[in-house]
């Protein structure tokens, strides 16, 4: 593997570094309990997707 001759400078470091910024996730509320939940993916809190349980979850209360 080639290794860098230089150490980047601040202003190279920090001109990659903007690019990478944080994704806003996509935030939907479960047609089931109602939650706030990424989309496209099964309810945490309820276990629900595409109107039905797929997995289940145990309910403990915390605390
Ligand atoms: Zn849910």
């Amino acid at each position: 593997m080639g290794a860098p001759k230089k150490k980047p400078t601040r202003m190279k470091r920090d001109q990659r570094r903007a690019h990478f910024k944080a994704t806003v996730p996509n935030l939907i509320e479960c047609p089931h309990c109602h939650e706030l939940i990424p989309s496209h993916t099964v309810c945490p809190n309820c276990g629900w997707y595409g109107g039905e349980e797929k997995i289940k979850i145990e309910k403990e209360e915390k605390g």
